[in-house]
């Protein structure tokens, strides 16, 4: 058994993806266990990509997780839980550049890179291994948050 974390990021939110989102993901028959609405500040921002605190377009992501590109939008935080939870979820959002996806990946439905601003839009987050999941379930739910 398995837990990861999934935003559904304020570029879903504001184009009013968050139920398809949650939709599509409800057929990889994972049990969701935590759910919550999150106006993100920049400090959990920071945490929760600290490991791309020296990448270029650091600032613009934490712009972007936190609504400031997109209307101040909030951000849905789900736990799933399930047999190979990380690589299912990973698996079906597709690529980091939605360009490189497949129509049926989350990303290749949703997702878009603005070509004048160059804004990666990618709509949802999930862990990418076990490591990562914990430190962002323990980032974004209180143990007792999770059902
Ligand atoms: P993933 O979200 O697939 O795990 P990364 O961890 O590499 O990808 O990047 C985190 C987020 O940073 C991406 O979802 C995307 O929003 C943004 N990002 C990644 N690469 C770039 C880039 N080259 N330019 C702008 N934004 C990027
Ligand atoms: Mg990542």
């Amino acid at each position: 058994m398995e837990r990861t974390l999934v935003l559904i990021k304020p570029d879903a939110m504001i184009k009013r993806l968050a139920g398809n989102i949650i939709s599509d993901l409800s057929f990889l028959n994972l049990k969701m266990i935590g759910l919550k609405l999150v106006n993100v500040q920049r400090e959990l921002a920071e945490q929760h990509y600290s490991e791309h605190r020296n990448k270029p377009f650091f600032e613009e992501l934490i712009k972007h997780i936190t609504g400031e590109l997109h209307g101040n939008e909030n951000v849905i935080a789900i736990v799933y839980e399930g047999e190979n939870a990380i690589s299912k979820i990973r698996n079906f959002i597709g690529k980091t550049n939605p360009d490189d996806c497949e129509p049926y990946h989350l990303r290749g439905k949703y997702g878009k890179i603005h070509t004048k601003t160059n804004c990666h839009e990618t709509v949802v987050h999930a862990s990418d291994t076990k490591k990562s999941a914990e430190k962002e379930i323990s980032l974004w739910f209180e143990e007792s948050e999770l059902v």
